[in-house]
C-alpha cells in the first residue's frame, strides 16, 4: 500500500473537474476530507479501482514523526543549554541580549535562551526548529558567496536527492502549478525577494530561512507542450552552516507550509 503524507498527494490523483459528485465543492476539498479521514478515497467515482486499492486507508498517521521530532527538539535544547550562546551569536552574526540569542527566520525574530527555551514572532513548527537549533549549535558562520548550486552538489546531497525531489521540490511544484499567483505571493509573505538570476526561470525568488542560509526557488511555467518544473538552489557556503539532514528537514517543512497555505487560501 502507498502512504499518503499530505492532501496534495491525494489531490494529484483526482481529475480536477470539480464535478461535485463526491458531495464536495471541489476536488481539493475532497482531497482534504480524505486526508482528514472524513471521506473514503473511493468517494470519487472517477478513480480507477487500481488507484483506490493502492491508496485506500493509506493516510499516514503523523504521531510517530511528531514524537520523533519532539524528542529531537528536547535533545537539541539540552545541548543548547550547555554551550556559550553569546559565543554562538558572535559566530553566526546573531544578537545576544538578556541571555537570549536572537536570529531571523524568514526575516522574523526567533530566540533561544541559555536554558534552551524558544520564542518566536512567527509560528514555527518542528520542521523549522530542528534545523535552526542545529544551525546555532554547529553553523560555522561563513557568509554566503552568491554561487548557487543544486541539492545534489551539497555534501551528502546526491544520495538524498531522490527523497528531496519527492518531498520538497515536487510538492512545491504542485502548489506552483495549481496556484501560480498565490505561490508567488506566498514567497513574498515569507520575505522572499524576486531576483533576476542567470537561471532563465519564469519566477526566481530568494528566501532566507536563516540569514546565512538563503535558498533560491526557480519555477518554469509549462510552455509549448513542455511540463512545468521547479528547482531549489543553495548557496555554495550552505554546507558550512547547515548539515544535509537539517537542510532536507527545513525544505520539507517549507513545502508543507506552502501546501497548507495553498489549501487554506487557494481553493
Ligand atoms: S467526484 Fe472526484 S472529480 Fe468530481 S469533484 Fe469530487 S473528487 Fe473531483
Amino acid at each position: 500500500m502507498s502512504h499518503i503524507n499530505n492532501p496534495m498527494e491525494i489531490f494529484k490523483l483526482l481529475n480536477g473537474s470539480n464535478c461535485r459528485e463526491c458531495n464536495e465543492n471541489t476536488c481539493l476539498a475532497f482531497a482534504v476530507a480524505v486526508f482528514k479521514e472524513k471521506k473514503p478515497i473511493h468517494g470519487c467515482p472517477y478513480l480507477e479501482k487500481e488507484v483506490i486499492d493502492r491508496y485506500e486507508g493509506a493516510v499516514e498517521k503523523p504521531n510517530t514523526v511528531d514524537e520523533y521530532k519532539a524528542k529531537a527538539i528536547e535533545a537539541l535544547k539540552q545541548k543548547i543549554s550547555l554551550i556559550d550562546l553569546s559565543e554562538a551569536a558572535k559566530r553566526l552574526g546573531a544578537r545576544f541580549a538578556d541571555n537570549k540569542l536572537t536570529l531571523k527566520v524568514f526575516g522574523k525574530n526567533f530566540s533561544v535562551d541559555t536554558k534552551g527555551n524558544l520564542s518566536s514572532e512567527i509560528h514555527i513548527n518542528a520542521y523549522m526548529v530542528v534545523p535552526v537549533l542545529n544551525h546555532i549549535l554547529n553553523g560555522s558562520g561563513k557568509s554566503p558567496d552568491g554561487n548557487w548550486i543544486t541539492f545534489r552538489e551539497l555534501t551528502g546531497g546526491s544520495s538524498r536527492y531522490a527523497h528531496f525531489q519527492q518531498r520538497c521540490e515536487k510538492p512545491l511544484k504542485r502548489v506552483a502549478d495549481t496556484y501560480t499567483g498565490l505561490f508567488k505571493d506566498m514567497l513574498e509573505i515569507f520575505d522572499g525577494k524576486q531576483i533576476v538570476s542567470h537561471i532563465d526561470s519564469d519566477i526566481s525568488i530568494v528566501l532566507h530561512p536563516l540569514p546565512l542560509f538563503p535558498i533560491m526557488v526557480c519555477y518554469w511555467k509549462p510552455e509549448d507542450g513542455l511540463e512545468s518544473s521547479l528547482h531549489i538552489y543553495f548557496d555554495s557556503a550552505s554546507d558550512d552552516n547547515l548539515d544535509i539532514e537539517s537542510n532536507y528537514t527545513m525544505n520539507e517543512g517549507i513545502a508543507l507550509m506552502f501546501e497548507k497555505i495553498a489549501l487554506r487560501h487557494g481553493g
